[in-house]
């Protein structure tokens, strides 16, 4: 790795850790994105190249998008709580809190070892023993960057391409107001160690199945305006009337936030019945973050999400309430994105 960049001091603990570690158990949040599942799979290959054994758990698997991420053959194919002898570390990612990790959360094995809580979200909790948390990375990747390079590990091709990916998708394709000359630097420098940048970005933005685009036209169908608020639902009807899993509707966020009328965007997704996921975004200016946090979930301030538990027909117009006071406010200067 380059030799003339240092880490920032808040890795020194994890790095610490790490170095320690011959057996961690890694981590990222369900419903990954490419974030989460390129900071995982990043920091895994590393660590394998490391001579170290670290066990590997997406809780929610692979989704179609991410298949060509190198290092997926490594994840635990049956990962279990109850499995988690003899690691002696636990490494959270991109995750702000315990509820991300849904039932891999258990507080007796929590208790037994220490916990790395690597992440960027300013709803973080500060779950871990060890918190590098820092709320300026535009992605959990760009920290996982920083740490291998604390490490002076080479970044070969593979681990290039998950990091890329992690930040690509972040970012929308570098398009957020969290991209910093500072990260298109990094961007550079993983292109520059093999990572595909024209091949990440097809395969994120332009690759999806027939079923997704189907779903995403009846979502939109759904489309309403209030105020400045634009909102779309996706209904457990909808999906099994084209046969489309959970993870098709999240695409269409790209054009619900493209309504010219509007600075804030919710898509209500039924994932199954009696609880609805509420992914939030926002121009710069508005902060959706506040209001998931208040209703359970956390994020960033121009996207951020929760899982609600009840029926379609009371839980928007409760998120509504609140995203009104979002939307109604005079925008700050400047927002960040991540
Ligand atoms: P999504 O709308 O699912 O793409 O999520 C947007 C952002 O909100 C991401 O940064 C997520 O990490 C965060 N987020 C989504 N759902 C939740 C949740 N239930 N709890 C905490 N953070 C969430
Ligand atoms: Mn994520
Ligand atoms: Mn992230």
């Amino acid at each position: 790795m380059n030799s003339e960049i240092k880490p920032k001091p808040l890795a020194e603990a994890v790095l610490h850790a790490l170095g320690r570690s011959q057996n961690p158990f890694l981590i990222c949040h369900i419903d990954p994105d490419g974030d989460a599942l390129g900071s995982l799979l990043g920091l895994g290959l590393a660590l394998r190249k490391m001579g170290k054994n670290p066990t590997l758990v997406s809780p929610d698997g692979v989704p179609a998008i991410y298949d060509f991420l190198p290092g997926q053959e490594f994840l635990a194919k049956v990962p279990a709580v109850s499995r988690v002898t003899h690691e002696d570390l636990i490494v959270v990612l991109d995750s702000s809190d315990l509820k991300r990790i849904s039932s891999y959360y258990d507080a007796t094995l929590f208790a037994s070892r220490p916990v790395a809580n690597i992440d960027h979200h300013a709803t973080n909790t500060l779950f871990g023993n060890i918190n590098y948390v820092d709320t300026s990375a535009g992605a959990c990747a760009e920290i996982v960057c920083n740490l291998l390079d604390g490490m002076h590990e080479e970044i070969n091709p593979e681990i290039a391409t998950c990091l890329l990916t992690g930040i690509f998708t972040d970012t929308l394709g570098f398009r957020t107001t969290s991209t910093t000359p500072q990260m298109l630097q990094l961007a550079a420098r993983l292109v520059q160690h093999g990572a595909p940048l024209a091949g990440i970005a097809e395969k994120i933005d332009q690759r999806r199945s027939l079923v997704a685009i189907r779903l995403w036209t009846k979502i939109l169908e759904t489309l309403q305006l209030d105020g400045k608020i634009a909102w779309a639902q996706c209904d457990l009807a909808m999906r099994r009337s084209i046969g489309a899993s959970e993870d098709e509707s999240s695409g269409v966020l790209r054009t619900l936030t493209s309504v010219a009328e509007a600075s804030v965007f919710a898509l209500f997704t039924e994932r199954s019945p009696g609880r609805i996921d509420v992914s939030l975004r926002s121009r710069p200016g508005y902060n959706v973050s506040k209001v998931a946090f208040r209703l359970g979930g956390g994020g960033h301030p121009q996207a951020a999400g929760c899982s609600l538990e009840g029926e379609m027909a009371t839980i928007v117009p409760r998120v509504l309430s609140e995203l009104r006071i979002v939307a109604n406010n005079t925008p700050s200067p400047q927002g960040n994105m991540a």
